[in-house]
């Protein structure tokens, strides 16, 4: 296929999809908006579903290097002790790839180096997408025009491409303020290969090692009308109770460093293109953090789209894609949005039902939800 594919954002999804095209031999362009990629504060946890798809892109090795493994994923009470372990060594054996916990600034580092004919043209927000003839005229803020004959939306939750071709869709506040944070820290030994996550009441906490004495950590806590309840100030208030390990990390790291969000996500929605325009990542399934699959879904999208478009004609190749990857992603979508209600319960009598549910759920159970998550698909 010798057409350029214009890809819409260079996030995660965006650059991973260039790179999958590119090793395709398939020309692309990326338009991003931001003036310069910036290094986001935060870490992010690459699943080993999103660690096969770079092993077949030939990244696996740098992002290990650059990573730190992680072998099990607990649920915490607030002091730390485990009210469930998935243990992640049985998915890193059948598979033969791990778990990695990363810098985002670093991972995006490699993944823009790994381009090798894909410029990014920066300061190029997307406004517009206007069908003419058989290509689209792509407007930009900057006042450019350019004319496009394929277009991948990889802009993200907020997407224009797919406002432009599904003007109906609706976006889900999660009512959850998210902070974030990377901090030097020496994590005791026993937490060096973990992620942990505390529940309390209404709010949790995650941390993660992402390099030799350099921990990422995130906190989230639920708000009833209005996030400015809550303030990035007290944060050490909030998490008191918690054992000190949480309460140094927190205390650790710089108020201005700390990137402070609000969770939202996409309403399942059951078409991903139209014509020769289609989305990818959280333009296409935006998912709330709890299942930490957000990007390895977009990751998966690449892998997928680029063997499509290698294999089949346009058309072919946007269904497959879409029927392939949707029932997957939807699945992950609901799941981390039930996740995420059960983690901020506020009712004492939940929280300990919930509690209990966690532990006496079999690890088998576990091992099989996740089955179906690591799993790549077969094209
Ligand atoms: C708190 C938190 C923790 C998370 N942790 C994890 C984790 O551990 N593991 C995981 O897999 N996922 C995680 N995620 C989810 C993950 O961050 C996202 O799913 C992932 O970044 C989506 O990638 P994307 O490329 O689709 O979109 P984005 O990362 O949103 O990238 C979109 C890009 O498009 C650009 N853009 C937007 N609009 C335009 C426009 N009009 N014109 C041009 N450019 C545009 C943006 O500037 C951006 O660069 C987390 C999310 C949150 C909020």
């Amino acid at each position: 296929m010798s057409k350029i594919f214009d890809i819409i954002g260079a996030g995660i999804g965006g650059l991973t999809t260039a790179i999958a095209l590119e090793r395709k031999g398939i020309k692309t362009r990326i338009f991003e908006q931001a003036e310069e990629i910036k290094q986001v504060g935060a870490g992010i946890i690459l699943a080993n579903n999103a660690m096969q798809v770079y092993d077949k892109l030939g990244l696996r090795n740098i992002i290990e290097e650059n990573g730190n493994p992680i072998s099990s994923m607990n649920i915490t009470k607030k002091n730390l002790k485990p009210l469930s372990k998935i243990d992640l060594s049985y998915f890193e054996q059948k598979h033969n790839t791990k778990n990695i916990a990363i810098h985002r600034g670093i991972l995006q580092q490699i993944l823009i180096k790994e381009l090798k004919t894909t410029k990014i043209y920066l300061n190029h927000k997307l406004t517009k997408i206007e069908k003419n003839g058989n290509d689209y005229d792509l407007k930009f803020s900057n006042g450019e025009k350019i004319k496009s004959v394929h277009v991948i939306g990889a802009d993200g939750l907020n997407s224009t491409v797919r406002e432009t071709i599904f003007p109906n869709t609706s976006i889900r506040n999660a009512n959850q303020i998210c902070w974030r944070g990377v901090t030097d820290y020496e994590l005791p030994k026993k937490y060096g290969n973990e992620l942990n996550e505390a529940w309390g009441k209404t709010e949790r906490f995650g941390f993660v090692q992402i390099a030799e004495n350099k921990v990422y950590w995130y906190a989230l806590k639920a708000f009833k009308e209005d996030k400015n309840e809550f303030s990035v100030k007290d944060l050490n208030t909030y998490f008191k109770d918690y054992n000190t390990t949480i309460k140094g990390l927190v205390k650790a790291t710089k108020k201005e460093h700390i990137n402070t969000a609000e969770i939202s996500d996409l309403k399942p929605t059951n078409i991903w293109y139209k014509e020769n325009v289609c989305l990818i990542g959280d333009s296409a399934h935006a998912t709330t953090p709890n299942m930490g699959q957000g990007a390895c879904q977009a990751i998966e999208d690449a892998y997928v789209l680029s063997e499509c478009l290698d294999k089949y004609n346009i058309n072919k190749a946007f269904l497959e894609y879409q029927k392939i990857r949707l029932p997957k992603a939807h699945q992950v979508v609901k799941a981390s949005w039930m996740v995420g209600k059960m983690a901020h319960f506020s009712n004492p009598i939940l929280i300990g039902l919930r509690n209990l549910m966690l532990q006496v759920t079999p690890s088998s159970v576990n091992k099989r939800q996740n089955e179906q998550i690591f799993q790549l698909a077969k094209i």
